[in-house]
């Protein structure tokens, strides 16, 4: 069949990577993902939002480094690792930067500086949004948002709910391991391929072992530590450094203890490339001043209990997924603290082989995210394809049966037809219904659409019609009906249902398909046995009156008798002595059958002939 649907449209879509410490945003450009820099010239931008004036609705916000400037001066106001409160009800986060309330709306929510954490998170949101739209000249209105693999359906929903508050809709949330998978390339890798991503960012860790099934990333386990990131080593480089001095970094004023973490942190940076590194903080309480040296192997002295609580994560994470470390065929990693080299040999010796780094660790789920989004968008079409359709789909065929075009599981885009015809004779027109799901019956599955096929009235079995499907990169299906006799084109277009179906309805589904399994077949056998007799009986009757002098008396007794065998299983409405009896019969017309048409050959023959 010819391929003639119209060209897929393609779509700006945002990729972004909405982080505890940082955030940052790409799009599909000439078919490169790439990340978008701001005015500065910076691809990353922090996750910290100042609200001035109290944060209500209305007053100056800043985000980003602007807003961390504003630390130091007024720490009460910046908002920072809001990601941490994401989908969180009030009490069940106990610390953080600025104090918590209990939403005065009943609903068990919290608040920070009187707003919801999906409201400081579309700050940021709007914020990338920003620097898209001034680097691209061009609107975006959509985006894939990441967020851990651990995020329950509270924190994706809370996600999504940001992203709308900013003005994008979320055409995806993207698992952050998939999407770091997808930047480092391990989509190329083949079926059942594994490999484990360890993320150490700046608040938090954690540790996913992915497994490649049928074109898609499934996450097999994840483990982490949310309190578990660069900013406790800063804090405990700084804790180190005061004690080292005679100074009780704890009980020191929340400006003073900033500044001293910023310049730990900045001396922590330095020190992934350096040996040694001067630590300066001059009046850091307002009179006091801190200088020393730190070495590297100070450093690494201090943060190994932290690192070794990383790697405990990573032998639970493969004990979950039943993996073992020579089982992966790679080991990425991502986010900005795994730049330190103590951390890289860590990892190296505990999964045995060098980690994977052609990529910027800090940029890779950013760019993931982005590439998912060149895919959605239709931007990026030369990509391996990460969707797959979570149920069949297909068509109803007579006798009410489903006929199955396109499989559970097949990768998208994809497409499969099949050839149908009239169930009666001079008929005009069919209603095709379009279906999805596991069970043999239509009737138990959804009905995605339905819509009338006209073709050119013929008799029963003539009519040729044939039906494709075809599921774009979006998840869009679009049927295609055509009477072969006139080359007459019905399509009909079934928007997302096909691929967007949420996890719960299709546990639902393949769980009855199993549980119906047997009543199903039975079902199915009874059903295509019928249509077959139905078929057979009739055109026996006649053969038999019209031509019955072609067999012997022993064969025409076998053919009543085998005719009556399945009239009787009928009536009954038991599937397989009805299938043995259809069988039975159409083995006793065999010869009958081969005479008629060897009569009809000679018959033939004689008139040329005559
Ligand atoms: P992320 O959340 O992935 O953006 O990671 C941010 C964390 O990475 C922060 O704690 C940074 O201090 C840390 N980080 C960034 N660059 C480096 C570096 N070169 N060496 C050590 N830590 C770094």
């Amino acid at each position: 069949m010819q391929d003639d649907f119209a060209e897929v449209t393609h779509d700006l879509i945002l990729g972004i990577d909405l982080g505890t410490t940082n955030s940052a945003v790409g799009a599909v450009e000439s078919g490169f993902p790439i990340l978008l820099a701001d005015e500065d010239g910076k691809r990353i931008t922090p996750s910290a939002v100042w609200f001035g004036n109290g944060g209500s609705m209305g007053t100056a916000v800043e985000v980003g480094r602007k807003a961390l400037r504003r630390r130091s001066a007024d720490p009460g106001r910046v908002v920072t690792s809001v990601k941490r409160l994401m989908g969180r009800r009030f009490g069940e986060e106990r610390e953080f930067c600025v104090p918590m309330e209990r939403a005065a709306d009943g609903s068990g929510g919290l608040r920070v500086l009187g707003l919801s954490p999906e409201e400081v998170s579309a700050e940021i949101l709007k914020e990338l949004k920003r620097i898209a739209e001034m680097r691209l000249e061009r609107e975006a209105t959509k985006a894939v948002i990441t967020v851990p693999a651990y995020f329950n359906d509270a924190q994706r929903a809370a996600t999504k709910r940001a992203g709308e508050l900013a003005g994008l809709e979320v055409v995806r949330i993207l698992s952050e391991p998939t999407a770091a998978a997808l930047a480092y390339g391990l989509d190329k890798l083949g079926e059942k391929s594994r490999v484990a991503v360890y993320d150490l960012g700046g608040g938090t860790f954690d540790l996913s072992v992915l497994e490649m099934q049928d074109g898609v990333f499934q996450v097999l386990a994840t483990r982490g530590d949310t309190r578990l990131g660069g900013d406790d080593l800063d804090a405990a480089l700084a804790r180190s450094i005061c004690a080292r001095e005679g100074i009780d970094f704890d009980t020191l004023e929340p400006a003073a203890r900033v500044r001293l973490a910023e310049e730990a942190e900045r001396m922590k940076c330095r020190l992934s490339e350096t040996e040694q590194e001067a630590f300066r903080a001059p009046f850091y309480d307002g009179s006091r001043s801190l200088e020393t040296i730190v070495s590297r192997a100070d450093f690494e002295a201090r943060i190994k209990p932290f690192i070794e609580r990383s790697i405990t994560c990573c032998r639970q994470a493969l004990a979950d997924a039943g993996v073992k470390p020579e089982d992966l065929q790679a080991v990425i990693l991502v986010g900005g603290s795994t730049r330190i080299p103590a951390v890289r040999r860590a990892v190296a010796e505990f999964f045995g082989r060098e980690p994977d780094l052609s990529q910027h660790p800090d940029e890779a789920v950013a760019l993931g995210a982005t590439i998912q989004a060149g895919v959605l968008g239709g931007t990026l079409r030369q990509m391996v394809l990460l969707d797959v359709t979570p149920l069949s789909l297909g068509i109803e065929t007579f006798g009410g049966l489903m006929n199955i075009l396109i499989p559970r599981n097949t990768t998208i885009p994809c497409k499969a037809g099949e050839m149908f015809t009239n169930a009666a004779a001079g008929q005009s027109s069919m209603r095709l219904r379009v279906l999805q799901g596991e069970r043999e019956m239509a009737r138990d599955n959804w009905e995605l659409g339905n819509f009338e096929v006209p073709f050119e009235p013929a008799p029963k079995g003539q009519a040729r019609v044939g039906v494709q499907f075809r599921i774009d990169e979006n998840g869009i299906l679009e049927v295609l009906a055509r009477d072969v006799t006139t080359g007459k084109d019905t399509v009909v277009e079934i928007r997302s249902a096909a691929v967007d179906v949420d996890d719960e309805a299709v546990g639902k589904m393949v769980g009855e398909s199993v549980d119906f399994a047997f009543e199903d077949m039975a079902e199915r056998i009874f059903t295509e046995a019928k249509l077959k007799a139905e078929e057979l009986l009739p055109a026996v009757e006649m053969a038999l009156a019209s031509s019955g002098d072609l067999v012997g008396e022993a064969e025409r007794t076998e053919i009543e008798s085998a005719a009556t065998a399945v009239r009787q299983a009928l009536a009954e409405g038991l599937p397989n002595p009805l299938k043995a009896a259809v069988q039975r019969l159409d083995a006793a017309t065999e010869a009958l059958a081969a005479a008629l048409v060897e009569r009809a050959m000679e018959e033939a023959m004689l008139k040329r002939l005559g």
